[in-house]
């Protein structure tokens, strides 16, 4: 056999996740807090001891489960934590659904999802946005699919999926509904206290985005106790390691002011660079979340530009109904007028 008869031929075209190695001195392309890291990250790594790390962490979290259960008010046993929310998808995706079960995703939407179908063997149906940046719950419904993803905040766009949207889902749909909550601390709106009506829900977050952590790799869902557990068994044991289940633990505990103080910055420099791009003749779209989408005539040019200048965006080529695009992560004042400065030395 050469290695190409054993190789699955429906990897073929699946392409290992590789961002681009950022060289820039601002690094505007990952939605990552540039704020930095919580106040209760130095205190929690300098407590813990060589031993702990000659040992396996708990199996399945329990301690970092429990702060978290206490930080989105619901019973641990809702909760299941993984090595970020990727790890959380990538196990739902093979809890719920078996190698040729179709899932419904949106269109343009977090380009994971349907990477951990295909890698699980199941088809993404890609459902495009409606003309107001909404899922198109309609379609998803009735693109004959085993599961549904939703993201709201949605990334890469920013919009956010109203309770009324996601409860119609919920009451039509029968089956697993994944909504993505990864921005959900920049929004005043989760699908978290649907979860008393609803058994088909599960709403995954992450404490790389507005909790500062994205290198500890922290990511959870909460559901159903009977779906937790078939996610659990999916995932597999010590996802998630001493080091981060110590630190997370002490942030979600005792850091949740820092984080609130961090949104509301966020969103006072959203807005105003919102309004900035305006002038300058770039129309971004609404977000409810930690960064902006540029709809622009070419957008590898544009991120060119900007890298020459030490400023890294993430450029999307041809977006389904919106084209070329950039995102931009919103951060402190002094690094968004840095853009500006950018955007105006270019000459775009
Ligand atoms: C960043 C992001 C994630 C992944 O977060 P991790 O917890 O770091 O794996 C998941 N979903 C969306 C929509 C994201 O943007």
């Amino acid at each position: 056999m050469t290695p190409h008869s054993y190789m699955r031929a429906d990897l073929a075209t699946v392409r290992a996740y590789s961002p681009p190695a950022s060289i820039c001195q601002l690094d505007l392309g990952d939605n990552t807090n540039l704020w930095g890291t919580p106040p209760s990250v130095d205190a929690a790594i300098a407590e813990m001891t060589r031993g702990a790390l000659a040992r396996y962490p708990s199996a399945n979290a329990q301690p970092l489960r429990i702060a978290l259960a206490g930080y989105v008010g619901m019973p641990v046993e809702c909760v299941v934590a993984g090595c970020g929310s990727d790890d959380i998808l990538d196990s739902i995706m093979r809890a719920f659904a078996q190698p040729g079960d179709a899932v419904a995703i949106p269109d343009p939407s977090f380009s994971m999802a349907s990477v951990f179908a295909r890698v699980s063997g199941l088809r993404p149906v890609l459902v495009p946005l409606t003309a107001s940046q909404s899922p198109d719950i309609e379609a998803m419904i009735e693109s004959g699919a085993r599961m549904l993803y939703l993201c709201t905040p949605n990334n890469p766009t920013g919009g956010i999926t109203s309770l009324a949207d996601i409860e119609n889902v919920l009451r039509s749909f029968d089956g697993p509904v994944i909504v993505d909550e990864a921005y959900a601390e920049f929004s005043d709106v989760s699908a978290i206290p649907l979860l008393r009506t609803y058994e088909n829900l599960i709403v995954t977050r992450t404490l790389s985005k507005a909790f500062g952590l994205a290198g500890l790799r922290i990511g959870y869902a909460i559901c159903a106790p009977l779906l937790a557990a078939e996610i659990e068994k999916t995932r597999g044991p010590y996802k998630v390691n001493a080091v981060a289940e110590r630190v997370g633990s002490a942030v979600v505990c005792n850091d949740v002011q820092w984080v609130m103080r961090i949104v509301a910055e966020v969103r006072e420099s959203r807005d105003r660079l919102s309004r900035e791009l305006r002038m300058r003749g770039y129309q971004s779209l609404d977000s409810s979340a930690n960064f902006l989408l540029l709809p622009v005539k070419d957008s590898e040019a544009l991120a060119t530009r900007l890298a020459a200048r030490g400023i890294a965006v993430r450029a999307f080529g041809d977006l389904t109904g919106i084209g070329d695009a950039i995102r931009v992560t919103v951060g402190p004042w002094p690094r968004m007028q840095a853009l500006l400065d950018a955007l105006d030395g270019t000459g775009a």
